[in-house]
């Protein structure tokens, strides 16, 4: 069992003003408001209306892994601080003038310590969160790849000093990335295929087919098989984005649920509306913003991505 606590977890104000000074950080932090400032530019261009982020609400994303509870009571009803925007996404396509839309959404996870090291974990971080109406998993990987080349180009334009610094070789083109699924790359590298396929990769590249969360679309022609994407970052970094089409029918929810012990109380609204009212069709993905500055950075730790020290499992002074 995982704890929530690394045991001998030591903060010095020292080491917290090291890590606020640090010499990577302004550059990164550069490389950050460059993505944003690109992902609101291309949204914009593309259509997608920016809906403001919530940080509590009754249901948030249940996850399809442990994380420790953060929750509190108001106004007579329990809120869950925000882990993703999956639901108020759907929801809110439910306006029939909105087709297609976006969130830049802090997203609180309180990981557990056995994620303090991975590289890729904070127990806050930031998400872009995208969802369109009526569109598959293709569209989405098309619109996400056009979505990377314009932030690519655009960090490399805009800071070409910083990215000459980290990248000499240039950040990589994106094409038509690769699609694997990741029971073809399980059964040629085994149980940790995601990452040894990461490290080998020098572009990023799709993997469909995770058995996840009860809201990522079944396959209608291949059950047991799910319509959803990752896209993974190269050279190691892992995953940097998570998408799918979505269910929307009101019993295939349950159905998806019951596998998944979903608590259909806590989603009784929810399920309310897709049942007399109906959830649109749509996909969508969200990917982690420091997750990419990390990538364009060849970060090893994202911990390092932020001023602020938020490493699961471990205490902080600011
Ligand atoms: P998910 O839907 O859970 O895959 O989250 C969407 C994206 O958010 C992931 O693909 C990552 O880029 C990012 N992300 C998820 N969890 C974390 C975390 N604990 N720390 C930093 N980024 C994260
Ligand atoms: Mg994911």
């Amino acid at each position: 069992m995982p704890t929530d606590l690394i045991e001998d977890a030591k903060v010095s104000l020292e080491a917290t003003l090291a890590q606020l000074k640090g010499p990577s950080t302004v550059d990164v932090l550069k490389v950050q408001q460059a993505i944003i400032r690109a992902v609101h530019q291309f949204m914009f261009e593309r259509g997608l209306v920016q809906v403001m982020p919530l940080m509590l609400s009754p249901i948030t994303d249940p996850l399809n892994h442990g994380v420790v509870d953060a929750a509190i009571t108001y106004a007579g009803s329990r809120w869950s601080l925000t882990k993703s925007m999956i639901f108020h996404k759907q929801l809110a396509l439910l306006n029939p003038e909105l087709e297609a839309l976006y969130i830049v959404s802090p997203n609180v996870r309180l990981e557990f310590a056995d994620r303090a090291f991975t590289g890729r974990h904070m127990f806050e971080f930031t998400q872009v969160d995208f969802e369109f109406r009526d569109k598959d998993g293709p569209f989405v990987r098309a619109f996400m790849e056009d979505l990377v080349r314009f932030v690519f180009s655009a960090v490399t334009r805009d800071l070409p000093e910083i990215v000459d610094r980290y990248r000499p070789d240039g950040l990589p083109e994106i094409g038509q990335l690769e699609i694997h699924r990741t029971e073809e790359l399980e059964a040629q590298y085994g149980a940790d295929y995601e990452h040894l396929k990461s490290q080998e990769a020098v572009k990023p590249f799709w993997l469909l087919n995770h058995r996840r969360e009860f809201y990522d679309k079944e396959d209608p022609a291949k059950p047991g098989t799910y319509l959803n994407y990752d896209l993974i970052w190269p050279e190691g970094f892992g995953e940097g984005l998570s998408g799918a089409e979505r269910e929307n029918e009101y019993h295939q929810i349950l159905k998806r649920m019951d596998e998944t012990g979903s608590d259909k109380e806590a989603f009784k609204y929810y399920l309310q509306v897709a049942k007399e009212y109906g959830l649109p069709y749509s996909a969508g993905a969200g990917f982690g913003v420091e997750r990419m500055a990390r990538f364009i950075c060849r970060i090893k730790d994202i911990n390092e991505v932020t001023p602020f020290s938020r490493r699961p499992g471990t205490p902080a002074l600011f």
